[in-house]
């Protein structure tokens, strides 16, 4: 019998505790105190899922506002994609592209990755994670100012509060909040604060502080010597550091300030990329012109781990004409089904404009989002298309944060958790990041929900 038939039996309750008591004893797992977790009582298991909806091995039914880990794009249990991954795995499970050898869903997918993100991001380079994405940038980029003659351009700067991936270097390319273990970061990654008006700025007006954000970076490169720096790297809009959208201002500038020292701009497309927005690319909506673009999550929908580096015709350029052999690559760089799986993918978002449903759907989540600004624990809330967080506040008036930061976050979720609604806390913001087939009947659903959890939240702290 399968597990997920034994969990899902009459009476499974023995199986359902024997399952988790096993993942207590063997699982560590990701970014989770494993004492609390036991403490706990132990973790809460998935058995399925489809459309925006997951259930546990209890039954219990939960809208997932966070699309997993914001990468399900279109939705739960899509049959085109398990069939895309059986019929490559008959025709050809593995093979690789290290020695003069291609497959053709691999080819294909960088043919259309090509066509489909911005203008002059016409090569790529596959891995299987957003972490490895960045790693190999980080690789490229080095390689490409040492065959241009710069190899003291070393530094990548990045920002406070970014996420870029857990590898020694993503997490180097990531916030201080990844920097207190395991000696972080490398060598050679330098920050600059990001640009979080709500956070940081709210003495001056949006535009201003989008300007001074992005000045800080031209200040960190005159610090270091303009002719240590390497590249700037930045998701369009900061996800995991709490859905911080920076002011109309803020790219213009970067993107100047690139142009003015050489420095080469990476964009870490991973969160926004395909459609989250309402745009195929968040670049779109800040005319970003990147030399480098990471792409992972929405590429697969999360059905298949895989991941897409966009190298722009610059650096194609010089590593095709003067690189001779990159000393670089994964065993499963262009895996074969993780590609058709992928292709399949984006016919899926293409042919059913998930994109413009992004765009359409998000316009009424925005609005709806709007009606929760009168709430007591309400600081603000923002978002862009199917991107959403709502800043919860010590005082409204004054805009107090609460200290620590995090606890309140950490209680609502639960509050969500428990009453069938996935949403995420980053420090006290919380974050909705759902599939793009998402529409006005869910949304409503999730603000009900987000509601009552905001309101259980509030209870506990009167
Ligand atoms: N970049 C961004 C913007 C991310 O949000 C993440 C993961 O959340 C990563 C990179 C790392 O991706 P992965 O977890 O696939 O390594």
């Amino acid at each position: 019998m399968r597990e997920v038939d034994m969990l899902a039996r009459d009476g499974g309750r023995a199986a359902v505790e024997g399952l988790r008591a096993a993942d207590l004893r063997h699982y560590l797992h990701p970014f989770t105190d494993s004492r609390a977790l036991a403490a706990e009582g132990g973790t809460r298991i998935i058995t399925r899922a489809h459309g925006p909806y997951i259930w546990d091995a209890e039954g219990r039914k939960t809208l997932d506002a966070m699309a997993g880990l914001w990468c399900v794009n279109v939705g739960y249990g899509r049959q085109e994609l398990a069939a895309a991954a059986h019929e490559q795995m008959l025709e050809l499970p593995y093979y690789n592209s290290f020695f003069k050898t291609t497959t053709p869903p691999t080819v294909r997918l960088a043919e259309r990755l090509a066509a489909l993100t911005p203008e002059g991001l016409n090569h790529v380079f596959f891995a299987d994670s957003g972490s490895e994405a960045n790693d190999t940038i980080v690789r490229m980029v080095r390689h490409y100012w040492a065959l241009e003659g710069q190899p003291e351009r070393r530094v990548i700067i990045s920002r406070e509060y970014a996420y870029h991936g857990s590898t020694m270097v993503a997490a180097s390319l990531s916030g201080s909040h990844m920097h207190s273990q395991g000696g972080l970061p490398l060598p050679d990654f330098d920050h600059i604060a990001p640009p979080y008006w709500y956070g940081r700025g709210r003495d001056m007006d949006p535009a201003a502080f989008g300007r001074s954000a992005a000045q800080a970076l031209e200040a960190k490169i005159l610090e270091l010597g303009a002719g240590r720096v390497a590249a700037f790297i930045g998701e369009p809009i900061q996800g995991s550091g709490g859905m911080i959208i920076p002011p109309d201002t803020y790219w213009p500038e970067i993107q100047r300030i690139c142009r003015e020292y050489d420095i080469l701009l990476i964009v870490d497309e991973v969160i926004t990329g395909f459609g989250r927005t309402g745009r195929w690319f968040a670049s779109e909506h800040y005319d970003l012109k990147a030399d480098l673009m990471s792409l992972a999550k929405g590429l697969s929908s999360g059905y298949i781990p895989i991941s897409a580096v966009m190298v722009g015709d610059r650096v194609a350029h010089t590593l095709i004409e003067k690189g001779g052999e990159f000393f670089h690559g994964f065993t499963y760089s262009g895996h074969p089904v993780a590609c058709a799986v992928a292709l399949e993918n984006l016919r899926i978002i293409e042919a059913e404009d998930l994109v413009g449903n992004a765009a359409h759907t998000g316009i009424y989540l925005q609005g709806r989002l709007q009606e929760l600004a009168d709430h007591p624990l309400v600081g603000e809330v923002r978002g862009i298309g199917l991107l959403g967080a709502i800043e919860l506040v010590q005082d409204k008036e004054r805009g107090e944060f609460f200290s620590p930061q995090g606890e309140v976050g950490t209680r609502c979720r639960d509050h969500c958790f428990q009453n069938g609604l996935v949403m995420r806390a980053v420090r006290d913001t919380m974050i909705i990041s759902p599939p793009l087939i998402f529409t006005p009947a869910h949304v409503d659903e999730l603000m009900e929900k987000a509601r009552l959890a905001l309101d259980l939240t509030a209870r506990d702290l009167a």
